[in-house]
């Protein structure tokens, strides 16, 4: 039998970031070009959490900072659940947040931004910041939001230091 070294006692913070999809359809009123139409993405959300490695023999998450379903499930159920397949429209978009309102029993999300990569990122990490909470006393905590609008493109909502 070969026995691992145990790891060494060096401080270091572990990071885990679970990825979610979703379907929303945006438009950004003010925008020069295409974006200024009604269409849809099909978002991705990367979610990173900090912690320590949970270290107690028995328990379920036993070597995890957190349960990667766990972190799903909770970002579906504070967000996700709510923007998938729905509209997400500016509050300042008047004719569009009507014309929505027209349609009965319409998935619409209506915010006070800019339905923008950077914008949806900021909501995302402002939502999910209070809900992603320790158990295990193992400092459990949101670094980092990033929504992907495209493969190509993103935004980061990352913690501050201070923060
Ligand atoms: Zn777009």
């Amino acid at each position: 039998m070969i026995q691992s070294r145990p790891l060494s006692a060096v401080h270091t913070t572990m990071q885990i970031t679970r990825r979610l999809e979703f379907d929303a359809g945006h438009r950004i009123p003010d925008h020069k070009s295409q974006c200024k139409h009604l269409h849809g993405h099909r978002y991705a959300l990367e979610i990173t959490l900090s912690g320590e490695i949970i270290r107690m023999d028995g328990c379920e998450a036993n070597g995890m900072v957190m349960d990667f379903s766990d972190v799903k499930r909770i970002a579906q159920q504070h967000l996700v659940d709510e923007w998938d397949h729905a509209f997400l429209v500016y509050r300042g978009d008047v004719r569009v947040v009507e014309f929505l309102s027209s349609l009965e029993g319409h998935k619409t999300v209506v915010l006070e931004v800019v339905p923008t990569a950077e914008n949806l990122a900021a909501i995302a990490f402002s939502r999910l910041d209070p809900v992603y909470r320790d158990t295990y006393g193992n400092h459990l905590r949101l670094e980092r939001v990033r929504l992907y609008e495209t493969p190509n493109c993103w935004a980061d909502a990352v913690r501050s230091p201070a923060g």
